[in-house]
């Protein structure tokens, strides 16, 4: 799939509707982390470069009430990214009408300006999420053309991605074109060996991501809580371990469709509770009576360094224990640093918690793309058209 990017736009004299993904963290009306800003500074860059009219917005957190919109305006996002640019940004704490139509009719070229949270719609009807088809196209009335640089709601179909596409001339941002091109890469045309390492917590979370990548890659290691409930499918002891009753039969089936492609951990490290404090000891592929299994064990990382090895693309979904917990970080330290060591890998990790993870370990330098949206890299990774890139033609 190659979509039509910023690239293919003519930019010049153009009023540009950028969807960014402003969706930052925020405590007392104060930005705690501006990755999210700096990410898009490329695609809006680009565009002031060109000579075009940024006109940029955003979603931040949820809005369903009159109530919820405190603390949720996009002004310190503006205010930020004027720091960042180097340049003011105009804001309009609006998301529609008057004020914002005339602020936009004397925005010059190469100049910016921020409208309010896209979520503010939703007070009256969800109007935003559920892509009304008026606001839609009132929005895309505002501008040019469009450009959508927000992966993390590609996966939902809202007015002011799917629904200003439907309305106007359309393409991808830099940072949905990267995304493309890692996730969209591996799933559909992937270099071989392709080996995919799937962990976190639940199987229930990862049925569609197990199934379409059992049938892309050449190896799926399993790790994390997951395990137990394969496990238990093999009729082996989990302890206390975590465990999905209702997903054992499909775990069985899972296991019996992938044969030997489908790897699971041969030994875990096991607590008596679920504290870091925990007393813990290494055991097999069965977990003692009053023990929970919190991380794969030694055996299995060098099981899963060996089945790395030679690999030419990795995906890697959901942590390999409990690694928020200090003594139950080690297998997915371990399968970070495998992966750094793979010189000649495309390595990919998709998942909001693997992507902490990797950050928090200090990896975050060392895979080729780390997918900076949780829920749309997994439907991504599960083979779905996400409906915020459906909406963009092909080039
Ligand atoms: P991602 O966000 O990367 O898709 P998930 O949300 O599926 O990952 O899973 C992340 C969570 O899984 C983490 O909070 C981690 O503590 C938990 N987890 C990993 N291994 C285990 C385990 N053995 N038992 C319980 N929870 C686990
Ligand atoms: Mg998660």
């Amino acid at each position: 799939m190659v979509k039509k990017t910023v690239k293919d736009l003519d930019l010049k004299d153009k009023k540009v509707l950028v969807r960014a993904d402003f969706n930052v963290p925020m405590k007392n009306g104060q930005i705690t982390n501006d990755n999210r800003i700096q990410a898009a500074l490329p695609t809006l860059e680009y565009i002031l470069e060109q000579g075009g009219k940024v006109i940029v917005f955003s979603h931040l957190g949820r809005v369903k009430t009159e109530e919820d919109k405190e603390g949720k305006s996009l002004r310190p996002v503006a205010e930020r990214l004027g720091e960042l640019l180097g340049k003011d940004v105009t804001f309009v704490p609006e998301t529609r009408g008057e004020e914002l139509e005339k602020a936009i009719d004397s925005l010059s070229s190469g100049n910016v300006l921020m409208f309010e949270n896209t979520r503010f719609e939703d007070i009256d009807g969800k109007k935003e999420s559920k892509n009304d088809p008026e606001l839609g196209k009132y929005w895309a009335g505002l501008g040019d053309v469009f450009v959508n640089d927000a992966f993390g709601t590609a996966h939902r179909a809202h007015a002011s991605n799917v629904g200003i596409a439907s309305n106007i001339e359309s393409a991808v941002g830099f940072l949905v074109e990267k995304e493309i091109k890692f996730i969209g890469g591996a799933v559909d045309e992937p270099q071989r060996p392709f080996v995919a390492i799937l962990g976190g917590a639940k199987v229930s979370d990862k049925i569609g991501v197990i199934e379409n990548l059992l049938s892309k890659a050449d190896k799926v290691l399993i790790g994390g809580g997951m395990t137990y409930t394969f496990y238990k499918a093999q009729g082996k002891a989990i302890g206390n371990s975590l465990v999905e009753e209702d997903k054992i039969d499909l775990a069985r089936e899972l296991l019996s469709k992938a044969g030997d492609k489908l790897i699971l951990p041969v030994d875990s490290v096991a607590a008596t509770e679920f504290s870091n404090d925990a007393p813990s000891e290494v055991v097999g592929d069965e977990i003692p009576e009053g023990k929970m299994g919190l991380d794969i064990g030694p055996e299995t990382i060098d099981l899963f360094r060996k089945e790395l090895e030679g690999a030419k693309t990795v995906v890697w979904n959901g942590p390999m224990g409990v690694f928020e917990m200090e003594n139950f970080a080690k297998g997915t330290a371990a399968v970070c640093e495998i992966l750094a060591k793979l010189e000649e890998a495309t390595t990919i990790i998709g998942g909001g918690d693997s992507a902490t993870a990797a950050q928090q370990l200090g990896f975050e330098e060392d895979f080729s793309h780390i997918s900076t949206g949780g829920g749309a890299s997994l439907e991504y990774l599960e083979g779905k058209e996400l409906p915020g890139l459906a909406v963009i033609p092909d080039k």
